[in-house]
């Protein structure tokens, strides 16, 4: 099935904000995801990931704002908004006496699906998570590992076209997060759309396409990632060399077209204004001078770098507006 179907945006948040009773959670947030997307929702504990995640599940009814899925009013259209979309919360429960095929078919009918279809979407899913040859075992029995796809499975039963994962990853060995990893990937490449909070940033890194950073209820950046930080007429360049030489910085600096960040006698990285063949003529001006270039290259943020940059961005303009 395309998650496309139609709908460029499969997620809209528009104003939204929200309140417990002491304490407001969101503060008129808005964003969009597009149809097909994975979004890591990043931020410190308290952050909001949880409520916004329940907010666009529909489990929660925020003050005010808008939430539309696949252009469907997530409030006005509860139902037809749960048939296209899967959710696990951050504290999941499985229900301990029943074995993996029967918690699986439960999720499949109270999804909806007519009894014709439960017993093969309940073999496709556990095809899907490895769980082929744990069918007929009790879920109380289970590794958390093996609970955690299990509740995953009851999330996807239905073949939702939307994914919203609360902390999936919590409590798995290296081993069941590289095997979620790849569960994700697979789920994208299928044109599902997936909203998936984390702590854990190089994880995300795998296989996020976008980047959402909330901070106390506010959103502090969204972006694609996996893109140049520098302005698209730059580039983020980083080299290094194989011994310091005091004149890389002066050389550096007499280039034009070229903003230099951190650098000392040993590396640098810097913003570089052009195409190819600009890097390319730089690089060889390099070496033609006798700099002893151990490598050369574009650099390109991963997550963890992109949050820490929304971080100090965020404090360098609240410390500005002070
Ligand atoms: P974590 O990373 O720790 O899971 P989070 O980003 O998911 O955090 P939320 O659980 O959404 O954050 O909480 C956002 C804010 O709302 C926090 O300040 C939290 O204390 C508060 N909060 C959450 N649930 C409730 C509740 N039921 N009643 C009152 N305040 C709450």
């Amino acid at each position: 099935m395309s998650a496309t179907q139609g709908e460029e945006f499969m997620i809209t948040v528009s104003d939204l904000t929200f309140d417990y009773a002491s304490h407001r959670a969101l503060h008129q947030v808005s964003f969009t995801l597009e149809a097909g997307s994975v979004t890591a929702l990043v931020g410190p504990n308290g952050a909001g990931k949880t409520t916004l995640m329940r907010c666009i599940a529909g489990l929660e009814v925020p003050l005010s704002g808008t939430i539309t899925v696949a252009d469907m009013d997530v409030i006005e259209r509860p139902r037809e908004v749960h048939r296209l979309m899967g959710y696990l919360s951050d504290f999941f429960g499985l229900y301990q006496e029943l074995t993996v095929a029967q918690c699986l078919e439960y999720a499949a009918a109270s999804q909806g699906l007519p009894p014709s279809a439960i017993e093969g979407a309940v073999r496709d899913t556990a095809q899907r998570l490895g769980l082929a040859d744990r069918l007929s075992q009790v879920s109380g029995t289970l590794s958390r590992g093996l609970r955690q796809r299990v509740a995953i499975g009851q999330a996807i039963i239905h073949n939702p076209r939307v994914l919203l994962l609360d902390e999936p990853a919590s409590g798995l060995d290296p081993e069941a997060r590289a095997s979620l990893a790849a569960l994700f990937r697979q789920l994208q490449a299928s044109g599902m759309t997936l909203l998936v909070s984390s702590h854990i940033l190089a994880e995300l890194d795998e296989y996020s396409s976008h980047m959402l950073a909330l901070r106390d209820g506010r959103i502090l950046e969204y972006r694609a990632l996996g893109q140049n930080i520098a302005a698209a007429t730059s580039r983020r360049i980083r080299v290094t060399l194989a011994r310091p030489d005091a004149a890389l910085t002066e050389r550096l600096r007499a280039q034009a077209g070229l903003t230099l960040h951190a650098h000392d006698e040993s590396s640098a990285e810097f913003d570089l204004e052009g195409d190819d063949a600009a890097q390319a003529a730089l690089l060889a001006a390099l070496v033609a001078s006798g700099m002893p270039v151990l490598s050369f290259a574009e650099h390109k943020e991963n997550l963890q770098q992109s949050y820490l940059r929304s971080i100090e961005n965020h404090q360098s303009a609240a410390g500005g507006a002070a």
